[in-house]
């Protein structure tokens, strides 16, 4: 579900036409929608509501302060994966009762800092991590509340790239080995155990590898129980996948009824990290027609989106809907849609079969709210794109394009 719609003849995000942003703003644009922003976190969010629970928004996903400020204002924390993004979330009000900070190579000084803050927990990923954080709290004079973060080795069976609870990843700490970690974190005077957390993957389709890490994760904690480890914080990560192209992922649902059920009386606050089904489908990225041209084997649109902008395609061979901002009854080619950067591996979609284009016309590249803009450089020296939040009849620019100035803001020439 999502709020981008044809309207007389035309693609809307919410009440306001493309066209319209793209006239203020040009392209290449992000847009997403208030609407199916919190409609996506309420659902999500409200499959919980009969228990306790905390929806942990996994900020890596789409970090613009104006949308962890509305995720905060609907009652989320944050799961956080370096100290820019805890920055950004103190920055858009997130309490840090609700900050949750995974990640395996945390610095000393993005330890401190959110020590500093107080954060709710640690989601800690190996020994030597946990020696890290028990000494830099020593050294403040605070108490780390942690959990470890267990790799409960289940195939997730989404792309190689985003599978994170494989015993050859490079997440978390092994099953036979956490026993043993939380014995040793308990005997550490400045931490203080809290949760057991895992993370087996991104875009996860089915439900039964939920469903077998939390058994894992079940087992662990009947053992810590009997040990007096008590576990205050079950963690499940995020992972749940959205539909792009065909895929039939669970609903949120569902989603939780299963991990309800597997829960079988455990009495524990559940926390989750969801990212892409959160802002996956609330965002589209609008580009422009270049060029076309063809050889005798294929026929490219050349946009003025590149790989620097949305790098999905080009980084998994992810499939993004591709539709025109205004249908036409042109007759239909196949295309790829390709960037302007100088990489043979810079597309948009290959293949893909749509009414013939022309220079101006407009896309709307969809799904492209999760690790979009996130996950943009400025390869080529391409400034990246504008963000805006369209709220019912009105938008706002919630990120302004990057100047040509941006690009060297940062960088000097030595006298030499
Ligand atoms: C990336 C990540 C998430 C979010 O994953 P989604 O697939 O976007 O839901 C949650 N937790 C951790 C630790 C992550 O690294």
């Amino acid at each position: 579900m999502h709020h981008f719609q044809y309207r007389h003849g035309r693609l809307y995000g919410e009440d306001v036409p493309v066209e319209t942003i793209v006239q203020d703003v040009g392209t290449p644009v992000y847009i997403y929608s208030r609407a199916t922003l919190t409609h996506h976190f309420q659902v999500f969010d409200g499959a919980f509501s009969h228990i306790p629970h905390l929806t942990c928004y996994s900020v890596k996903a789409n970090s613009n302060v104006a949308i962890l400020a509305l995720l905060g204002s609907l009652g989320g924390g944050v799961d956080i994966v370096s100290g820019g993004e805890l920055f950004r979330a103190r920055r858009a009000g997130i309490p840090p009762a609700k900050i949750v900070y995974s990640g395996v190579g945390k610095t000393r000084e993005e330890i401190d800092y959110a020590l500093s803050e107080d954060i709710l927990m640690f989601n800690i990923e190996s020994r030597q991590e946990l020696e890290a954080i028990s000494q830099r709290a020593q050294a403040l004079g605070c108490t780390a509340r942690i959990a470890l973060r267990v790799n409960p080795d289940v195939d997730p069976k989404s792309h190689p790239y985003i599978t994170t609870g494989m015993e050859k990843n490079k997440f978390g700490i092994r099953v036979d080995e956490a026993i043993e970690s939380y014995r040793h974190a308990t005997r550490l005077p400045h931490i203080k155990v809290v949760g057991i957390d895992c993370h087996i993957g991104s875009q996860l389709t089915e439900i039964q590898p939920f469903v077998d890490a939390l058994k894992r994760l079940r087992i662990l904690m009947e053992r810590l129980h009997a040990l007096g480890i008590p576990i205050h914080y079950l963690d499940l990560g995020g992972g749940l996948g959205i539909t792009y192209a065909d895929e039939a992922p669970p609903h949120p649902v569902e989603y939780a009824e299963a991990i309800l059920k597997e829960m079988n009386g455990l009495s524990c606050t559940l926390i989750f990290e969801p990212g892409r089904v959160i802002v996956g489908n609330a965002g589209i990225l609008v580009t422009r027609v270049l060029y076309t041209k063809s050889t005798p084997t294929k026929h490219f649109v050349i946009v003025d989106a590149g790989m620097n902008d949305l790098i999905r395609p080009s980084l998994y061979g992810a499939y993004h809907h591709i539709q025109p901002v205004v249908p036409s009854e042109r007759e239909q080619e196949t295309v790829d849609v390709v960037g302007p950067i100088c990489e043979s591996g810079d597309f948009l979609a290959r293949e893909r079969t749509l009414p013939r284009l022309v220079p101006r016309d407009l896309l709307a590249v969809m799904s492209a709210g999760a690790y979009g803009f996130s996950m943009a450089s400025n390869y080529n020296s391409r400034p990246r794109p504008a963000e805006i939040l369209v709220d019912g009849k009105t938008y706002h620019v919630i990120r302004r394009r990057e100047t040509w100035d941006d690009l060297v803001r940062l960088e000097n020439i030595p006298l030499m």
